[in-house]
């Protein structure tokens, strides 16, 4: 059987496994906690039924198999609203990293527990003082015997935090002096480890969705660090090309499902001039899924990641606040009066121009890098 007949009957099984599995969230309740609760039943299901661990290597707990097969089932799952795209993505941006930088009996030990619902993630990358300019972090780790180290700083942003039982976690160790790039080093830390304390922070969107992470003398063990000392930058390196492309491929089914859940509530009063807005949105969309199935097909090819995903990243926070400007265009209120789920995606949307990288620091690389148009 050649590959694309093979994904093609991966996708119609799973298709029909999820409409004999009932796995709709139950209605009524749209808060975080809810959604939480939710993200470990519907990876739990797909776990126990095989679905979650195709895509992934055996070394990690995963069936093998190309990677564009993970990509058909976030699609699906997101795609049918059964799980939100921001707990699913997590999945995208971590597991490749554990995979990669961990010890292989970490990986193996802690990917399955991820992929199954039962553990959540995070990521401890920016600071107060360092988002954008991510190399100047300070939260430190010193070596206090052989096979420990202790950190001590403070992370923000850190999404989900509230839920996570453990941080991929960005730390400087060089001696003052050493150049940025090599003196950061990351761990995978349990949360639950003493002088760790996390402060859930209220977004404009009413949504807790991260939270400030305190960490004071926590000991962690040398054996939880990520490659070797000094590679920190280069698994950031590694890591944000995943945040910025792979990881949105199940946000644009959720997007495409809300543009179609639009022209649904607009239908009745759809006007020429709407539909010029909607058309939009949906050229926005299509120019999007057409870049991110190329970078999914690249990386299914086995090729690296890396400053191309900018483009990627660009033109997500493009159509996803262009789809949202639509909805409180069309239908007025909506946005700016009512208690609905719209309102809170309108005010979401905002962030996607910053998470991930913002779209001032994608551009610049996007002309430094790829361009070649110089620093100015
Ligand atoms: C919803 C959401 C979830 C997040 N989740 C996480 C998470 O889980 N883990 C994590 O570590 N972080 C997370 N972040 C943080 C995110 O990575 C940072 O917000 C982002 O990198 C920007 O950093 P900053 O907020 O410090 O802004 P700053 O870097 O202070 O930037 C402020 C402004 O200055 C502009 N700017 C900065 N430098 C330049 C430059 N060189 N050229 C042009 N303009 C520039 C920026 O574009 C921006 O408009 C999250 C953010 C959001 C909004």
């Amino acid at each position: 059987m050649t590959e694309r007949l093979f994904v093609e009957e991966f996708r119609s099984k799973l298709v029909a496994w999820l409409d004999e599995h009932d796995l709709t969230p139950p209605p009524g309740d749209h808060s975080l906690d809810a959604h939480q609760v939710q993200h470990s039943r519907v990876l739990r299901a797909l776990y126990d039924a095989g679905w979650m661990r195709w895509g992934w290597p055996e070394s990690a707990g995963g069936l093998g198999g190309p990677m564009i097969l993970r990509a058909i089932v976030g699609e699906e799952v997101v795609g049918r609203r059964l799980d939100e795209p921001g707990p699913y993505s997590m999945l995208e941006v971590l597991t490749p990293t554990i995979i990669d930088y961990a010890r292989p009996e970490l990986a193996a030990e802690m990917v399955p527990k991820l992929l199954s619902g039962k553990e959540t993630w995070c990521q401890g990358f920016s600071e107060p003082g360092s988002g954008s300019d991510l190399a100047s972090l300070t939260t430190r780790a010193t070596q206090r015997a052989a096979n420990t180290w202790v950190v001590t700083g403070q992370k923000v942003w850190t999404s989900f935090a509230q839920y996570a039982s453990r941080c991929v976690l960005l730390t400087r160790t060089g001696a003052p002096g050493t150049p940025n790039h090599e003196s950061i080093t990351a761990f995978f830390v349990d949360l639950d480890t003493p002088g760790i304390t996390v402060s859930p922070l209220r977004t404009m969107h009413g949504v807790d969705e991260f939270c400030e992470v305190y960490f004071d003398d926590v000991e962690v063990p040398a054996d939880r660090m990520l490659g070797n000392v000094g590679d920190g930058w280069q698994l950031a390196m590694d890591l944000l090309p995943y945040e910025r492309s792979t990881c949105f491929w199940q946000r644009i089914a959720y997007l495409y499902s809300r543009l179609d859940a639009l022209i649904d509530e607009v239908k009745a009063e759809l006007g020429p001039a709407a539909d010029a807005d909607l058309g939009a949105a949906y050229l926005a969309l299509h120019t999007l899924r057409c870049r991110s199935r190329a970078t999914q097909l690249r990386l299914a090819d086995g090729q690296k990641l890396g400053p191309d995903t900018s483009i990627d990243k660009v033109l997500l926070a493009g159509a996803e606040q262009q789809l949202y400007d639509i909805v409180r265009d069309l239908l007025p209120g909506a946005v700016e009066l009512d208690d609905t789920p719209w309102r809170t995606e309108f005010l979401y949307s905002r962030a996607a121009s910053i998470y991930g990288g913002t779209a001032e620091v994608q551009r610049n690389i996007i002309s430094r890098r790829l361009l070649d148009l110089g620093k100015e």
